[in-house]
């Protein structure tokens, strides 16, 4: 498994400091090309719970731009697992990058069309020596993972941690792992997902229900994947101000967020704001060549 953590780092932003509060990435990004950001957090109990059971093969689900796909097969390999995924949707007459990648680390793909993706999805029942990670990596495992995400940096001080939500495995994670005191915010890149917030309950401790936590549904700029001229220039002004690369799904929404709410001064004045990177940037393969500046 891979352990280079040491590549993560905080990313203070310059041209954005207003009110006393100042805004920190934390770059999860750096952590692999491939198994980038939140996704090995969100794998590392999974697989070792696989290993300490004896499995040998890993199975999982997503569409086929799916970054968990992805993750999952390089992460499979590492541990020394075959993995199997299921992927929504016919097979396509030209694989996307991601799942190309996914073959590459030695993942074996079955296309499901809609039913039959959704019906295996939820009932499957593994065989004896294949273990199963849900959909996304959702569930409690997912979560214990992503609550050592605040681990990688000293975080104590901050008084308010973003991230971008899909499923909210990392956000339940993320509220898991905060001190006393912070304040977590998702931001939803899916469109009126309000059924999140029971789903992000559903993975946290009793105690943790204490905790202060909100989803944004407002930057989800037109739904998932959606990816405006706007937010595109977004980007590339942040790339160009910063030197930050952000990807068109997940990071860039939740930077251009933090900003926002920054103008509109709904940080804790003066404070300190703690932005997860989740990485992702493989994802912007899909744009035509020379869009984005990175
Ligand atoms: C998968 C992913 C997310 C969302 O994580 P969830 O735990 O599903 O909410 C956020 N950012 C990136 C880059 C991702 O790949």
């Amino acid at each position: 498994m891979l352990t280079n953590l040491q590549n993560i780092r905080l990313h203070p932003l310059r041209h954005f400091v207003t009110n006393g509060v100042q805004l920190d990435v934390l770059r999860l990004d750096l952590l692999h090309p491939v198994v980038s950001g939140n996704k090995w957090f969100k794998l590392r109990y999974y697989l070792e719970d696989a290993k300490k059971n004896g499995k040998k093969n890993i199975a999982t689900f997503g569409g086929p731009y799916s970054n968990h796909i992805v993750a999952t097969a390089f992460a499979a390999r590492e541990a020394g697992l075959k993995s199997i995924g299921y992927i929504r949707g016919e097979e396509p007459a030209a694989y996307s990058p991601g799942l190309l990648d996914a073959m590459a680390y030695g993942m074996q793909l079955e296309f499901l069309d809609r039913n039959g993706y959704a019906e295996k999805a939820r009932n499957t029942v593994a065989e004896e020596d294949t273990y199963l990670i849900p959909e996304g990596g959702y569930g409690i495992k997912g979560a214990e993972g992503a609550a050592t995400i605040v681990t990688t940096a000293d975080t104590r001080s901050y008084n308010h941690i973003l991230c971008a939500c899909g499923t909210g495995t990392m956000l339940a994670g993320l509220i898991r792992g905060a001190h006393p005191g912070q304040q977590v915010t998702g931001i939803s890149v899916l469109k009126n997902n309000f059924s999140i917030q029971q789903e992000v309950e559903a993975l946290l401790t009793e105690e943790d229900h204490a905790k202060h936590f909100q989803v944004s549904h407002d930057y989800h700029f037109g739904g998932y994947a959606k990816h405006p001229g706007p937010l595109l220039d977004f980007m590339k002004s942040l790339w160009e101000k910063e030197q930050l690369p952000t990807d068109i799904v997940y990071t860039s929404k939740l930077l251009y967020a933090a900003i926002d709410l920054q103008k509109k001064g709904c940080f804790t004045q003066p404070g300190k704001v703690l932005i997860i990177h989740s990485g992702g940037l493989q994802g912007n393969r899909s744009l035509p060549a020379g869009s984005l500046p990175f």
